[in-house]
């Protein structure tokens, strides 16, 4: 049986060990979540939704304690796993307890003329054991909210989180454990990609998977062969435009915090900023000195924390020698802060182009690219020369310019004037597009897209048959060439002759 050593990354301190799951442990793990699925499913919602409050409730009152233990696992400053691993957690759990009871209603749709004397609805079923897969950089937020959604919509399911971090996927388990749900409803696998592969084997009734785009593509090409449903949030390269107009000080604070919160380790993370040729100098200058007076560390009082992964760190090198050999300037920045931890500087660098890694692929550290533009319209080509599409933010005073050119971005979301900050929103719904993904979760997409959309219709079952039933008849061919030219011709407007076609169908087929 394999281990994962868990480490924490800002200190080398080791955290434990944790066995991974075996083969057999996974077979068992699908056929225990297809088991409890039979009885979830039945749980009424607002059932549900009780377990729902009860995990908030456990999460919100070992909030120190855990933001602790996700800083530790990644280490990420403590404020940073609060806000953005564990605050929108439960806010997304508290939006779904109001509003999935309207969300996952049946909905009457109003029948045709065509269709007369029948009923109509829609309905929303669980889609049975859905696999969860996340990955290391919010490994709390982004093993959690699909967890929560696909279990409110009615289905069983299974995490596996990221190897990368294990320590917090150990810590969502005994969270899980606590909550109290029933055998099998929800459980966690640990382990790394192998696990990941033999959980997609075991054939889910759904994947959501958050992780790069490489391992996303290998996961669809598997899922492909027994055509299970995929919902991918892949990797991304925001790109940020800021135009001359812009209130400066503000487009300089959001590219410093987009570009570098989480040490840049964010799949919205400001990877790419455009600025107007008029203030570019005055851009650069106010985010050099920026980023130099941040902090770099751990522990209380410091803005940036340490890389999680070394690997990561080794890709963020590359990037940046790649930029340089071919000609970029490295402003500050540019190197770890130590050999021991994986902390790294702040870094912006300018005299970049689009035929740099650095511009190209995500680089997914603490780095920031500034190039120039001076065409509105050049602006969003660079913009959407990207493979990635999952948000990106412009920013003018003038918010019809603004929305004129946010409108054009290729993207799954976007910001005026802001960054990533849609996110925190659990009412929008959130994904990429592109190779950023596709599907979309969080608001009412995020239950519809864990649930089965059923149309179901309804006759009243008094009459023999239909006027489209058999036999044929010359008559209905008159009446449906009627109703035809009545309903979807020039005129749009039912004839009085047309009906008394129809109507005399449908009576005669009683
Ligand atoms: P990754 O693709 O290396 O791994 C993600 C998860 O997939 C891990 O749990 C891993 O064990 C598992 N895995 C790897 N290979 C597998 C396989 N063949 N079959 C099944 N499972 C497999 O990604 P990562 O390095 O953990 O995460 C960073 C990436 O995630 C970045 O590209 C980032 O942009 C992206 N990301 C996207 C979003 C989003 O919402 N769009 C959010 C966060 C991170």
């Amino acid at each position: 049986m394999s281990t994962l050593e868990m480490v924490n990354p800002a200190t080398g301190e080791a955290l434990g060990q944790l066995a991974e799951a075996t083969p057999a442990e996974v077979g068992q793990a699908m056929i225990d979540a297809r088991e409890a699925f039979a009885q979830w499913r039945e749980v009424p919602l607002r059932e549900r939704l009780g377990y729902m409050k009860r995990l908030r409730e456990i999460i919100v009152d070992q909030a120190s304690e855990l933001a602790k233990k996700i800083s530790q696992d990644t280490g990420k400053v403590q404020l940073e796993s609060l806000m953005s691993d564990i605050y929108p957690t439960v806010g997304l759990i508290r939006y779904y307890e109001k509003k999935a009871p309207s969300i996952l209603k049946r909905k009457r749709v109003p029948m045709t003329i065509a269709l007369f004397g029948r009923f109509s609805h829609v309905e929303y079923r669980p889609m049975g054991v859905i696999a969860v897969i996340s990955p290391w950089n919010y490994p709390f937020q982004l093993s959690l909210a699909p967890v929560v959604s696909a279990l409110i919509a009615g289905n069983t399911v299974i995490l596996k989180p990221s190897e990368v971090s294990p320590f917090t996927g150990q810590v969502i388990g005994e969270l899980l454990e606590q909550a109290g749900f029933p055998k099998g409803v929800v459980q966690v696998l640990h382990g790394g990609k192998d696990v990941g592969k033999q959980l997609v084997e075991a054939r889910p009734d759904k994947i959501f998977f958050t992780g790069s785009s490489a391992t996303g593509k290998k996961i669809m090409a598997a899922a492909a062969e027994h055509l299970i449903p995929v919902e991918l949030e892949l990797g991304g390269k925001d790109p940020m435009i800021v135009f001359a107009d812009a209130d400066l000080d503000r487009a300089v604070n959001g590219a410093l915090w987009g570009g570098f919160t989480n040490a840049g380790q964010t799949c919205m993370a400001v990877e790419r900023v455009y600025v107007e040729d008029a203030i570019f100098e005055k851009f650069v200058q106010q985010l050099v000195v920026k980023a130099k007076a941040l902090r770099v560390g751990r522990g209380e009082g410091r803005d940036v924390g340490s890389m999680t992964y070394p690997h990561q760190l080794k890709i963020v090198e590359e990037h940046l020698k790649d930029a340089v050999d071919k000609g970029a300037r490295i402003l500050c920045g540019g190197r770890r802060l130590n050999e021991e931890t994986l902390h790294f500087e702040p870094t912006v660098l300018v005299d970049v182009d689009h035929s740099m890694r650095i511009m190209r692929e995500e680089t997914f550290g603490p780095v920031i690219p500034v190039m120039r533009f001076s065409l509105e319209s050049e602006a969003v080509q660079l913009a959407n020369d990207s493979p990635y599409g999952l948000n990106g933010s412009v920013w003018s005073k003038d918010l019809h310019k603004a929305r004129r050119v946010a409108s054009r971005i290729e993207s799954g979301n976007i910001c005026i004037n802001d960054v990533m900050i849609g996110i925190a929103h659990p009412a929008l719904p959130y994904g990429g597009n592109k190779e950023s993904g596709m599907g979309r979760y969080h608001g009412p997409e995020g239950l519809k897209s864990f649930s089965h959309t059923v149309s179901v219709v309804t006759s009243p079952g008094r009459k023999k048959r239909e006027i489209n039933w058999f036999p044929y008849s010359r008559d209905q061919y008159t009446a449906i060439s009627e109703l035809l030219k009545d309903l979807y011709g020039k005129s749009f407007r039912p004839s009085l002759k047309g009906l008394i076609k129809v109507g005399t169908e449908f009576f005669r087929s009683k």
